[in-house]
């Protein structure tokens, strides 16, 4: 096991990069797509199932498993990758989405985001030190950061404000866990950075503004070289991603970005995108911020996107992705195959002997028709999810090797304008 973070780039196609990933817990090539196993299972499927189809890495969520079963328990248990039964990359994502999406009654202030339970209305209070802790306890290899999530549309002044809370936030994670690992002992070693990059805590001054000693808890006042109480750091290798927000003004985008660099973390994504603007909105913001992350280090944009979408965001020199789309709606029975997106419901496949997509090498096109896979569905047998999801996933993780393949051999264009025809149209039976 290497227990370092580090990103190369191999080879280019205009602003899309082929690249490799290395993790405590293995290689991920680049440009990825990351399964969601939201509460550390993708839903219907096993790991075998997940290594079949070809994932390198999964996504799994912090406010589900903080919930349930407790990242403590999990941490007690080895950590997350012991506790799922997956050895491949894992990345978890801050908690503070879902603590805004499903929680009840929840607000947010300068300390985090206080929200209840959807499972038991207990009150919780997510803070940047909260939110890092967690996925230290978790173990995953990629932990984010917690960013205020903006609905799209928002005002200039609320996009400003907002990307500012977010930089704060940042500064306060950054510090936190930069002080997990020191007294982990493992900041000796380089980690991965470039040399020059702050690594100490004194590094990362509080800003003045925002914390008050209190907020921080008494962890952070405890001596050097005391274990912080219910904090164990499962994975020292463990790398952390800051997160540019600003909605879709860009020249606030721009300095989140810039501001977001200079704090100094292994990577960066691209957050708060794919909540309701237009696409061409989307690609846009994604074009105009790329350019100001470093070259060297891979860039995840969130929660994105269709497969259109993924080609699109790869041309701008995105290089991780991940989406409950594919897994989702393969329970809902929607298909994406290679002559665009497929209802299995439809009654016009009941006696269909094709299977879902004639070009597809998955299990489920190997072995069974859209006859079957149809009244799977419509029977309500928990193997349509199964085989539903399969056959999605194997998709999306195709899309991702011809993509880069294409950008192997310098053709991405090409890749763009089929995946553009193909999906334009709303679905196959149309
Ligand atoms: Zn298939």
């Amino acid at each position: 096991m290497t227990a370092t973070f580090g990103f190369r780039v191999a080879a280019r196609d205009g602003r899309a990069r082929l690249g490799e990933m290395t993790t405590p817990h293995g290689l991920v090539q680049t440009p990825a797509f990351m399964p969601v196993g939201t509460q550390g299972a993708v839903k219907a499927m096993l790991p075998r199932d997940l290594i079949e189809v070809g994932a390198e890495v999964i996504l799994a969520n912090t406010y589900h498993l903080y919930l349930r079963p407790g990242d403590e328990r999990i941490a007690r248990h080895g950590g997350l990758h012991r506790f799922i039964g997956w050895d491949r990359p894992i990345l978890t994502d801050s908690g503070g989405y879902q603590a805004f999406s499903l929680g009840e009654r929840r607000t947010i202030d300068e300390r985090g985001i206080t929200f209840q339970s959807h499972l038991d209305g207990s009150t919780h209070l997510l803070t940047p030190e909260k939110a890092t802790d967690i996925q230290a306890n978790l173990g995953s290899d990629i932990a984010m950061v917690l960013d205020e999530c903006l609905g799209y549309p928002a005002t200039r002044d609320e996009a400003a404000a907002s990307m500012e809370r977010t930089l704060r936030w940042e500064a306060r994670c950054r510090r936190r866990f930069v002080e997990l690992q020191e007294r982990n002992g493992q900041r000796e070693a380089d980690h991965g950075r470039p040399s020059g990059q702050r690594t100490t805590t004194d590094d990362y001054p509080l800003p003045a503004a925002s914390c008050p000693s209190t907020m921080l808890g008494a962890a952070l006042s405890a001596p050097k070289g005391c274990q912080l109480p219910a904090v164990c750091v499962t994975n020292p290798g463990q790398a952390q991603f800051g997160i540019v927000q600003g909605g879709t003004h860009i020249d606030i985008r721009v300095a989140s970005a810039q501001a977001t660099v200079e704090l100094g973390f292994e990577a960066y994504a691209v957050g708060g995108l794919s909540v309701g603007e237009p696409p061409d909105l989307m690609y846009e913001t994604v074009g105009e911020t790329t350019p100001i992350l470093p070259d060297d280090r891979p860039r995840y944009l969130m929660g994105t996107g269709t497969p259109v979408d993924l080609v699109e965001a790869v041309a701008l020199g995105v290089d991780l992705f991940d989406c409950v789309m594919p897994t989702r709606n393969a329970r809902n029975g929607q298909l994406f195959t290679s002559e665009g997106r497929l209802n299995i419901k439809n009654a016009q496949y009941s006696d269909d002997p094709r299977p879902a997509d004639p070009r597809c090498g998955c299990y489920a096109c190997r072995h069974f028709s859209r006859a079957y896979l149809r009244h799977l569905f419509v029977a309500g047998e928990i193997t349509a999810a199964t085989l539903n999801t399969l056959h999605n996933l194997t998709f999306y993780l195709d899309t991702m090797k011809r993509i880069r393949e294409a950008i192997a051999f310098s053709s991405l264009e090409q890749l763009r304008h089929d995946y553009r025809r193909v999906f334009s149209r709303r679905s196959v039976n149309s």
